[in-house]
């Protein structure tokens, strides 16, 4: 059965950063499971997977513009501390959720100086080449409900 849309498709990823660095990876004997065709990976690795079968082996480079997007410097701004006084410990690195009129967003506290805390709103892998090292280790068909939900549904996966 070759990947196509409305499928249930099971992979073994390796995820490396420009330099080699992996940045993620799934765990072992656990592949990730995802519908097909659902937007549920990044663009350009789901076209790449489009076609294949279990057994494949493949290796994809995403560029920032297929994968998280282009880095946006205008998603970055600095708030005083006492605006997120709130937060206990505020520390680099830390992810925030933050109300938007777009709705909720995840913003990465990028830098603390002095009383200034700078919040970046990019994906923490925006502006990246994603290189993927995959194993399709399974394809079947998705069911009705799971084509209707646009995800995949596991025996111990519970949701309104
Ligand atoms: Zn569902």
């Amino acid at each position: 059965m070759s990947i196509e849309p409305n499928q249930v498709v099971s992979i073994y990823y390796t995820l490396r950063d420009e330099t080699g660095a992996v940045i993620d990876r799934s765990a072992p004997a656990q592949p990730l499971s995802y519908l097909h065709g659902h937007g549920n990976l990044v663009p350009g690795l789901e076209r790449e997977l489009t076609g294949k079968s279990a057994g494949d082996k493949l290796r994809v480079k995403v560029s920032a513009a297929d994968g998280y997007g282009e880095y946006q410097p205008d998603l970055v701004q600095q708030v005083p501390r006492r605006a997120l006084k709130g937060i206990r410990e505020l520390t680099v690195g830390m992810r925030l959720e933050a109300q938007t009129r777009d709705g909720a967003r995840m913003l990465t506290v990028s830098r603390i100086v002095g009383d200034m805390v700078t919040l970046d709103g990019n994906h923490p892998l925006a502006g990246k080449t994603l290189d993927f090292e995959i194993e399709i280790a399974a394809v079947r068909a998705a069911t009705e409900t799971e084509i209707a939900h646009g995800h995949v549904h596991t025996p111990d996966s519970h949701h309104h």
